[in-house]
């Protein structure tokens, strides 16, 4: 009684009182002062967690040992004496919170009012931890429906127990194989459906009477009782695989289910289920490691690794959580079973093909099937029978696409569902059908369908619902499916073909190619790149549409001249690649030159105005060459070459190409300094009156003197900046130093001549141009007449609109404009009449030979005399002799320019040359 700290109550009313409580036979006393607010336990007890524990105000300070949740519990309990004992959770401090029940009785005063309450505790953990479990272990396994781990162990012992050692059963762990990759692959729902269906085909395959269990999350443990032999069991293991192999586990052939058995058999190798499992388990692990199916426990050349005392051999056996899956209400589990299953697999078929077995089996019809509408052919994709299971529809071609055209018919009942009543379609045998339709952007693609024909064969409304439902949700992840099939073999396709020609691309002429090369090593090959000559100019100016023809037809002509051991790729715009076996170098360049030359008659006979060439450069793969890229570069390298040449169609690389090109860039990362340095010098070349044999004007060259002394031509780096864009820079430099020098010459009072600078066709495409031309001759004060633009007529050719917008402007502005190279390489007489401007500059291909042929003269004299006409005026470029001056003078020809009167010279010279002139015709 000393023991009871708190003294207040009890002695106050009564040591009997206080007795009676002893008589419970408890483990620990706590007396609640009402009045107080105090709470207080005994101390000799085997609840460590109070011994000796008082609480002043009560109240706030429960929680200090009780579990927060279950204080207003005992606070309840507490203040109102509770009569029916409670249950609650101390917090322990040697373990986790421990179960305690509370029992008290009131204490009242002569006036019956409540004072105390008095009662015990008892710790009751153990107890309910084990009540727990209990309840557990009398469960089956939710997810298959057969018996789980403990109630197996439990009912097979039950079994042993009640055998004689004249029984014979067969003790079988089965492990599926490979069942963690399907359910990661398919989705966790997926894997419980297919354990789900694997128990249910292995309890079709076992005799009444037999066990069965699942053990871990893949594994099984089945009993099979009265065997008569090893072989049997053996039949029987086999039985099992078989229900295992049937199992549907998605469509992927390596998705196929396989198992492992390991049997072991009572009386032989244990009378107790441990003993049984330790052997099958034993058996098991020999089977997994040897590669057997099934294997029978046995102890010959048993190499087992040591284990620690209660572990086992081949697995953990325990059942891991898949995930876990809501029932919600009766109809709409399923729908949500669909979008669950749909939405967390890679594998959309498998899937679909389960979610039909699933509606099969729910919905008790006979026939489910998936029909779409791909590429123009309607089928049947999915199906599933009752008989036969999945991929097996009897369903006629002609029935699907009766059933789709109605579908797609019925428009004014899109989007619901077609009953037999809606439709009045009767299935022949007497069932009833049920279809709805899927569509995408409006457009029908497909339906399910399922028919039901015994049974109830009228649809309830939550099954007409459900199913629409799930034919949504089947149609969004197989239209998904299907367009992201759709991209996937569009990226295959542009991976390996160029979507413009449908010629191979780079990347498959590559692999092509090494494979060629090397299964007919003893033949000779050549790498082959072409393009269309002046292609930019086409797209330009006949438009993009043109352009692709062009490239469609000479794409169509590669393909149709390569056969065999030749191939050929679109290497990107109009570059293409050929691998071409060839005999001898001559042989080769015939059947490249043949290629480019046919290809361009067959398209200038089209288009006469175009002069449309190939330029073909060839690369000849050196023995055991493997580097292909680099011999396609060596090929354009070789192309390159002759790509801007109107005469020359077709190169050898050399090891000079490559020369060449390092020289080409050298000059190009030497350009800028070139200009900052001031290396580009204007070099003029007197423009001489025909009539008076007076310098009426000059052109501006420009010449590169590099810091070594050397001097660089034009042709040599105009080109290349033409395409590299700097050109625009060095043009308006020399404008620049030519208005400097006009200025120069207006200052000191000297005579003017007009001088013609270049104008490139890269201006064109620049905004700009007119108003930095007008800004120039601001600077400077220079006058418009004293400048002159010269425009090459093929800008005029690729360009027209703009060109012929410029000149005007120009013009407009006061300028000369003139039309250089005239009559070089293209036929434009009859765009005379648009380019019509201030002066026509023959092209110096008429005065090449030195003696003019016949029809040069005419070809001459006629331009001349058609110029005239239309009011302009005629320069000869690049005369050489004093024949030729003669001749230019009896056809009225009025300027000419040429090393017979002087070749370009810096502009000290021409300005003596200029000086000498006047003085000559002054005297
Ligand atoms: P182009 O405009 O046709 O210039 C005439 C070319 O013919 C000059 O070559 C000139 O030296 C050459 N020539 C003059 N008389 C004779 C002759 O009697 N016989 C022969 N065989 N040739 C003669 P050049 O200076 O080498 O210029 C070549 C081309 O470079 C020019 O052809 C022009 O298209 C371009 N070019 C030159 N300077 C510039 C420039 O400042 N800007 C731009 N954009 N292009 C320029
Ligand atoms: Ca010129
Ligand atoms: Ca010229």
């Amino acid at each position: 009684m000393e023991d009871v700290q708190g003294v207040g109550v009890i002695s106050k009313y009564g040591l009997e009182k206080y007795n009676a409580l002893i008589e419970m036979n408890c483990c620990c006393f706590f007396e609640f002062d009402m009045e107080a607010d105090r709470l207080s336990f005994s101390n000799n007890m085997v609840i460590p967690e109070l011994s000796g524990k008082v609480i002043e105000h009560s109240t706030f300070q429960m929680s200090s040992i009780i579990v927060d949740r279950d204080v207003p519990i005992v606070i309840e309990f507490l203040h109102f004496a509770g009569e029916n004992p409670i249950e609650f959770r101390l917090k322990g401090f040697v373990q986790n919170a421990i179960w305690c029940q509370a029992r008290g009785t009131a204490i009242r005063n002569e006036q019956n009012e409540t004072v105390a309450f008095v009662g015990y505790i008892i710790n009751i953990d153990q107890q309910k931890r084990e009540r727990e479990e209990q309840t557990a272990r009398s469960r089956m396994d939710s997810l298959t429906g057969v018996w789980n781990q403990f109630a197996v162990k439990e009912i097979i012992n039950g079994v042993l127990h009640t055998s004689d050692s004249d029984d014979c059963h067969a003790f079988m762990i089965l492990d599926i194989a490979g069942f963690d990759v399907l359910n990661q692959k398919l989705g966790f729902l997926f894997g419980n459906v297919v354990l789900n269906n694997i128990a249910v085909n292995l309890k079709k395959r076992i005799t009444e009477g037999d066990v069965i269990g699942r053990v871990g999350t893949d594994k099984f443990v089945l009993f099979l009782k009265n065997m008569e032999s090893v072989s049997e069991a053996y039949e029987k293991a086999e039985l099992l695989l078989k229900a295992v192999h049937e199992t549907y586990a998605g469509e992927n052939i390596e998705q196929k289910l396989s198992c492992n058995v390991g049997v072991s058999f009572f009386p032989k190798q244990g009378t107790q289920y441990i003993e049984l499992f330790s052997k099958a388990d034993i058996a098991l692990y020999q089977a997994k490691q040897n590669g057997e199916e099934i294997t029978i426990y046995h102890r010959d050349g048993l190499k087992l690794p040591k284990l620690a005392e209660g572990q086992l051999y081949y697995n953990e056996y325990h059942i891991k959580e898949l995930g876990s899956y809501k029932k919600s209400e009766a109809n709409m589990e399923l729908v949500h079973f669909a979008m669950e299953l749909l939405s967390n697999t890679k594998d959309v078929g498998s899937a679909v093909n389960m979610l039909l077995d699933k509606i099969g089996r729910n919905f008790l019809v006979s026939n489910v099937f998936v029909v779409e509408q791909e590429k123009k052919k309607t089928g049947i994709s999915y199906s599933w029978n009752f008989k036969e299971g999945l991929g097996k529809s009897t369903a006629s071609q002609k029935y699907v696409e009766e059933l789709f055209e109605l579908l797609s018919k019925a428009s004014g009942m899109r989007r619901s569902c077609y009953t037999d009543l809606d439709m009045g379609v009767r299935v022949e045998d007497g069932g009833t059908m049920l279809l709805c339709g899927f569509y995408e952007e409006d457009h029908l693609k497909g339906y399910v369908y399922m028919e039901r024909n015994s049974g109830c064969l009228r649809w309830t409304e939550q099954e007409v619902e459900s199913f629409m439902f799930i034919t949504k949700i089947i149609s969004f992840y197989l239209l998904k499916l299907r367009n992201s099939e759709r991209i996937t073999e569009k990226m295959e396709m542009a991976k390996n073909f160029d979507s413009l020609t449908g010629l191979p691309t780079v990347h498959k002429f590559l692999t092509d190619a090494e494979i060629l090369v090397k299964a007919y090593n003893t033949t000779r090959f050549a790498i082959v790149s072409m393009d269309i000559k002046n292609f930019k100019y086409i797209n330009d100016s006949l438009g993009y549409d043109a352009g692709d023809r062009l490239l469609k037809e000479f794409a169509q002509y590669l393909r149709d001249t390569s056969y065999g051991k030749q191939i050929c790729a679109r290497s990107s715009a109009d570059n293409f690649a050929v691998l071409m076996p060839y005999e001898t170098a001559e042989q080769l360049k015939l059947r490249v030159m043949s290629i480019v030359e046919s290809f361009s008659e067959q398209q200038n006979r089209k288009n006469v105005a175009l002069n449309i060439g190939i330029s073909a450069g060839i690369y000849m793969l050196k023995d055991k060459e493997k580097d292909f890229m680099a011999a396609i570069d060596n090929a354009n390298i070789a192309r390159k070459l002759v790509k801007n040449s109107s005469v020359d169609s077709c190169a050898f690389f050399d090891d000079n190409m490559e020369r060449e090109i390092k020289k080409e860039q050298q000059i190009i990362s030497n350009m800028h300094s070139a200009l900052d340095n001031e290396e580009f010098q204007v070099y003029l070349q007197p423009k001489i009156k025909l009539v008076t044999g007076k310098i009426s004007g000059a052109e501006a060259l420009v010449r590169w003197m590099r810091r070594d002394g050397t001097m660089l031509p034009p042709n040599d780096f105009v080109p290349l900046f033409e395409k590299n864009g700097f050109i625009v820079k060095l043009d308006f430099y020399i404008y620049e130093q030519v208005c400097k020098l006009l200025q120069k010459w207006k200052k000191s009072g000297a005579k003017i001549v007009p001088i013609s600078v270049n104008v490139s066709r890269v201006h064109l495409y620049h905004d700009d141009f007119l108003d930095k031309v007008l800004q120039l001759i601001r600077t400077y004060q220079v006058e418009p007449w004293m400048i002159e633009f010269e425009l090459t007529e093929s800008i005029f050719l690729n360009n027209t609109v703009t060109a012929i917008t410029v000149m005007k402007e120009l013009r407009k502005m006061g300028f000369c404009v003139s039309i250089d190279d005239f009559g070089a390489g293209y036929s434009s007489l009859n765009l005379l009449k648009d380019m019509r401007t201030d002066v026509l500059k023959l092209d110096k291909e008429f005065f090449r030979a030195g003696e003019m042929k016949e029809e040069e003269r005419i070809i001459v004299s006629s331009i001349i005399r058609m110029a005239k006409q239309l009011n302009m005026k005629v320069l000869s470029e690049g005369v050489e002799t004093q024949m030729q001056s003669d001749f230019l003078k009896t056809v009225e020809c009025d300027m000419a320019q040429g090393y017979l009167y002087a070749k370009p010279l810096p502009v000290k010279e021409f300005e003596l040359l200029l000086k000498s002139y006047e003085e000559v015709l002054e005297s």
